[in-house]
């Protein structure tokens, strides 16, 4: 084996991108990226009832989209393609038939009626191995005679298997236990069980980064390394992802709880970036650390295999919507913007400041959907009591609210410049001559042009979104409340 790490991403096609999955991907690819080595993305598609139109672009297009570029892969060639299972299948029957002949592998002619009756009979019991001793000649005949068949690994009977994972330790399995699974099918495509060993095999995979799922099949898979003599890879097997229930328990994260795809979560207006970083932290973390914000590059530095933890993590959706916030206010402005965008779906009017108004918006959204609920009170006023006005940390009452409000309109109506710097000097000494703390004249000004006791923004702030017609208009409505 050579020295350099070799890891793949290797996904069915099912149209969407669990986060589990995205996980794997993004582990697979930060422990090559960490030691300089290649990340390949190959497409398992030999499941051939299960394909899904246009699922290859939904992966590459994620893959894109987090950043997680590959070295080898079905758009970008490479030396060991192709990368797309079912236009490698001359392969897997070539090796199929290696192993037949070696003795590891065994064609079984068994009908399908047969394996039916079989599983009626006991779901559970498997193939009862009926071919598996077929002399010679019986093969040559039903060969001869066309009869359809399939090719399965001959499981050693008697003791055991075991490998060492480098999550989750010595795995060891009896070998009375592992079924003659098939490794070719009858339409002459391989099982993921056979093909991904000859592909992670001919590919120079060095380190198998996947799902915990596949722990206890892979004793099988390191006898098929060792029935053709091939030096078995490193497996790195990913702790299983929960997800919360309702009634605190937890289960494998599914859609139950919550969107559990990257797209859908892109679409709910989380951020690839933040995805990918809490993702990364979803059973890692760094060594006698507390840190948790990674970009993609940090992640390649420090990430290491030994930080990889073997219990179940939890996913959290209310740890990701944080996560997300801190995010959306470190983006670059103009980024967010880009970003935001096609989540307005409210038309905006010509005098607004719109860049103001969502550099506000940034500061408290937590998911890009967020948006439109966030700046709806810029556009219409809600409806709101007198009672709102009411603040006792600022002595606001409903006798000096409406002294306040006609006080500040004669000053905000002669004013020509309308940034927020010029209304705040110009506010100001308001507060002075009506004898109230700055404050009662900032809160009672927000609440009329707001309608709202949160807001993002202060008073000001909020004026010079909207325009002076619109605050003029927003202060006589409050005024004639009273
Ligand atoms: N195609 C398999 C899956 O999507 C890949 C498992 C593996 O990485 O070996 O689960």
């Amino acid at each position: 084996m050579n020295d350099k790490i070799v890891t793949r991403f290797a996904p069915s096609p099912t149209g969407y991108m669990h986060i589990g999955n995205l996980r794997t991907a993004l582990y697979a690819f930060l422990i090559a990226k960490h030691a300089d080595g290649t990340f390949i993305l190959r497409i398992e598609d030999t499941d051939r009832e299960r394909l899904v139109e246009g699922a290859t672009d939904v992966i590459i297009k994620t893959l894109e989209m987090t950043g997680l570029s590959y070295d080898e892969g079905p758009d970008v060639g490479g030396d060991h393609g192709p990368y797309i299972q079912s236009e490698r299948r001359p392969i897997y029957k070539k090796y199929a038939e290696l192993l037949v002949e070696r003795g590891a592998a065994y064609y079984c002619f068994c009908s399908k009626e047969r394996l039916e009756q079989l599983h009626e009979e006991d779901s559970n019991g498997g193939y009862d191995r009926h071919c598996r001793d077929l002399t010679p000649e019986e093969i040559q005949k039903n060969l001869a005679a066309g009869l359809p068949y399939v090719i399965r690994q001959r499981m050693p009977l008697e003791g055991s298997t075991s490998y060492v994972d480098s999550v989750f330790g010595e795995i060891s399995i009896d070998n009375a236990e592992l079924q003659d699974q098939i490794l070719l099918k009858a339409d002459g495509y391989p099982t993921y069980n056979f093909a991904h060993i000859v592909d992670d095999y001919l590919m120079g995979v060095t380190h198998v980064v996947r799902g915990s799922e596949y722990l206890p099949s892979t004793p099988k898979y390191a006898l098929l390394y060792d029935a053709f003599g091939w030096e078995r890879p490193t497996y790195v097997h990913l702790p299983l992802l929960m997800g919360k229930n309702e009634d605190g328990s937890v289960s494998k994260l599914s859609k139950r709880h919550g969107a559990v795809s990257f797209q859908d979560l892109v679409l709910d207006g989380y951020l690839p970036e933040a995805i990918v970083n809490y993702i990364a932290l979803l059973g890692w973390c760094l060594k006698d650390s507390e840190a948790e914000f990674f970009t993609l590059d940090e992640l390649k530095s420090v990430f290491t295999i030994d930080g990889i933890n073997k219990s179940p993590s939890v996913f959290d959706f209310d740890k990701l919507l944080w996560f997300n916030g801190e995010y959306i206010r470190k983006m670059p402005f103009e980024d967010f913007k880009k970003s935001v965008s096609p989540f307005i779906k409210t038309a905006l009017p010509e005098n607004i400041n719109k860049d103001l108004m969502l550099s506000l918006a940034a500061g408290r959204l937590n998911k890009l959907s967020q948006i439109d609920d966030m700046i709806s009170f810029f556009l219409h006023l809600p409806a709101y009591e007198t009672d709102l006005f009411l603040n006792k940390k600022n002595k606001v009452t409903l006798e000096n609210a409406p002294v306040i409000l006609k006080a500040a309109r004669p000053i905000l109506e002669s004013l020509d410049d309308w940034s927020n710097d010029t209304l705040y000097s110009a506010l100001l000494p308001l507060a002075e001559s009506l004898g109230v703390k700055s404050g009662a004249v900032m809160w009672c000004l927000r609440i009329a042009v707001s309608g709202l006791s949160v807001t993002p923004g202060g008073a000001t702030e909020i004026m010079a979104v909207i325009g002076k017609n619109e605050t003029l208009s927003r202060l006589d409505t409050a005024i004639s409340k009273f």
